[in-house]
């Protein structure tokens, strides 16, 4: 927790794990994913069959790790810092009761454009892995959904003039605080098992001067998706009905992963590096901590929390390498 790795510097944690790892005497590989990130990929034999995974990259700013009896605090202390440690942890039990068709993989960048777990498909390990867990706090809870997420940008444009004369111009502002408006009054689709679609106006910017008509403005909006991106950006075309244009940023559909007998499940709202990890077989999701402290200044774990979670990920593991008779079923 004390390399720093906000999104985008995640190099000397990254050779922070690869050395540890292999001094624990596992087969380390760094994933070149851009001059200076590397995702790493640690293994016992040639192809395992279940993963554990997660992030090395954190939101900003860094935090230094603190600790009490209880709790340790600081930035990746759940989100995924934690994680990594109790799934090492519990990698390394399962090693000592004979146990080695594991790999451990550490993305970057998944708190941006998820370009680690992009590239990390590109790894022929991939090919040979059927379960893969990721990590992210879940209240080790067995997430067995997780909602998609959906970024665009509105852009209106106008006539700029001078304020005193506003029949000479035409707001961009005003045309965007109706589309706004409307948006906050569609009632976008609810989904059985994902729950409800929601939409954050999460910035607004536009206008050059008070006194100045304004020729442009925009707003960036993140939509937590519980259906297919179509039927929404649909609905959103139809309200602004030309008015303005929409710039997609990136898109993740919800996901399914898979549900396992004996493990208290749920669907979570955030997205994770899921469905970028096309490649590496059917997902799982859990972790310890809260994803309700993750990126505030105030993030923590429970130590018992993480203790707890070593002991999923083992009976996890162990349930998915005997899935035959483990009562391991597809979520509905
Ligand atoms: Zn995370």
């Amino acid at each position: 927790m004390n390399i720093p790795s906000v999104s985008g510097d995640e190099e000397a944690v990254g050779f922070y794990l690869r050395d540890y790892l292999q001094s624990l005497g596992w087969t380390v590989e760094l994933q070149a994913v851009s001059g200076n990130q590397n995702n790493v990929i640690a293994y016992l034999n040639d192809g395992p069959r279940v993963f554990l995974s997660t992030h090395m990259d954190t939101v900003p700013p860094f935090i230094e790790a603190s600790e009490d009896d209880e709790k340790i605090y600081g930035r990746g202390a759940c989100d995924a810092k934690g994680i990594i440690a109790a799934q090492i942890t519990a990698a390394e039990q399962l090693r000592k009761e004979g146990i080695e068709d594991i790999g451990l993989l550490y993305t970057v960048e998944e708190e941006r454009a998820s370009t680690g777990g992009k590239t990390a498909n590109l790894h022929p390990i991939a090919a040979k892995c059927e379960y893969m867990i990721n990590g992210e706090p879940t209240d080790n809870d067995l997430g067995i959904g997780s909602k998609g997420t959906f970024r665009l940008k509105i852009r209106t444009t106008g006539k700029a003039a001078h304020s005193a004369y506003p029949e000479e111009g035409d707001s961009a502002i005003e045309k965007l605080l109706d589309i706004l408006e409307d948006i906050r009054r569609t009632k976008f689709p609810n989904d059985d098992f994902f729950g409800g679609t929601t939409v954050n106006i999460g910035t607004i910017e536009g206008g050059t001067a008070l006194n100045v008509i304004p020729p442009k403005a925009e707003a960036g909006i993140a939509i937590r998706l519980t259906t297919k991106r179509q039927p929404i950006e649909d609905a959103l075309m139809s309200l602004i009905r030309g008015r303005g244009e929409i710039e997609v940023l990136s898109c993740s559909e919800p996901v399914r992963m898979l549900a396992v007998e004996g493990f208290k499940q749920k669907v979570v709202r955030f997205t994770t590096d899921i469905p970028y990890l096309t490649k590496w077989g059917q997902p799982l999701l859990l972790g310890p901590g809260s994803i309700l402290v993750a990126h505030t200044k105030d993030e923590f774990v429970l130590k018992k929390d993480l203790e707890e979670a070593v002991r999923l990920y083992r009976n996890l593991v162990k349930k998915l390498l005997n899935a035959e008779n483990a009562g391991v079923e597809e979520s509905k």
